[in-house]
């Protein structure tokens, strides 16, 4: 049993998950531990590559075949306070397949993927209620799809409701997928980037509506963005993520007025202010490191303007800044303390 305060619903402790291909194997995440709080929203930030979707897709066990979770835990915490180690059921038991959609739902990346096109949209929510909510009549069951279609703002969601994917736009896909998500009401969603690709007004309407359930509900949020300003709308704690590793976490509010990590600089450095007059925008140089070739030493020790030999050979721990922000960065090591 993990030692836990009551309101959280879902722990992650010192996670370890590791990629092999052709002989290589590639340590997608590293040590990554954090806390989903009832009610609430994390959000892990970083650049593609570093973790954020594996993170996601480990919490429900739908890594890839040639995946392997090497060391850690993932615990969840039902109604009733009996405490579930995920990482320890079978990826595609009775269990599993029981928690995934009701307790832990996902919003995929891509809606175009992760929806069949072969079935009507209607029919692919029905299913996922279907499996949840059993006894329900075929007219019950339709009246639940049409429900959900027209709470994400969908019009005509009775007519909607028979089309299928490619008869949706990009925007109405992703409030196709939050509509099967929210269809059997989860204690947790999982949302892997729900507005990427969408135009301002579309993804602030998705925003709107994920905040709107989450008060309604009291819904717990991972929410996985690299986009700041989605941070700074949705979240309470944030999580940044560099190659694997959590970097820095601390509230959104002295996330960023206080970001201590090099990384995180340059990551809120990046994003245009208006009225700033600034013409040209900072970037970070270089490249997220190829997972199979990490660095010695800090992991992004090869683009940090203040790497010094230290940081090329040792690798600095996720240090306490204050008692709300950590940051693993040989600058925040206060003196003999630190958090593994
Ligand atoms: Fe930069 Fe060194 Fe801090 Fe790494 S440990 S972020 S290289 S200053």
């Amino acid at each position: 049993m993990s030692e836990r305060t009551s309101d959280v619903v879902l722990s992650v402790k010192n996670l370890h998950v590791s990629f092999y291909t052709n002989r290589r194997c590639n340590k997608v995440l590293r040590g990554v531990s954090f806390d989903i709080r009832r009610g609430r929203t994390l959000c892990v930030v970083g650049e593609s590559g570093c973790g954020k979707s594996v993170t996601a897709n480990a919490i429900l066990r739908l890594l890839p075949e040639l995946s392997r979770i090497e060391q850690g835990s993932v615990s969840y915490w039902q109604e009733g306070g009996q405490e579930i180690r995920l990482d320890q059921l079978k990826k595609n038991g009775r269990e599993m397949r029981a928690l995934r959609g009701k307790d832990i739902a996902i919003i995929f990346q891509d809606p175009m993927t992760a929806l069949n096109p072969v079935y009507t949209v209607g029919r692919q929510i029905r299913e996922m209620i279907r499996q949840h909510r059993r006894g329900m009549s075929r007219r019950e069951l339709k009246r639940e799809s049409v429900r959900g279609l027209a709470a994400m703002g969908i019009p005509a969601a009775d007519i909607r409701d028979g089309e299928y994917p490619h008869q949706f736009s990009g925007g109405m896909r992703q409030r196709a997928m939050i509509a099967m998500a929210m269809s059997c009401n989860p204690r947790i969603l999982l949302a892997d980037e729900p507005t990427t690709a969408l135009d301002v007004t579309i993804q602030a309407q998705i925003l709107d509506l994920m905040k709107k359930i989450q008060q309604e509900e009291g819904m717990s949020i991972l929410l996985i963005t690299h986009d700041l300003g989605v941070v700074a709308e949705m979240c309470s704690r944030v999580i940044v993520m560099y190659a694997g590793e959590i970097v820095e976490e601390a509230p959104v509010d002295i996330l960023f007025n206080h970001p201590s990590h090099p990384y995180t600089i340059g990551l809120i450095a990046s994003v245009p202010k208006l009225g700033s007059g600034v013409k040209v925008l900072p970037s970070i140089p270089g490249s997220v490191p190829d997972l199979s070739m990490l660095p010695k030493g800090c992991r992004f020790a090869p683009r940090c303007k203040y790497a010094t030999e230290r940081c090329h050979n040792e690798e600095p721990s996720l240090f306490e800044v204050s008692p709300q922000q950590k940051c693993r960065c040989w600058l925040a090591e206060p003196t003999g303390k630190e958090d593994k």
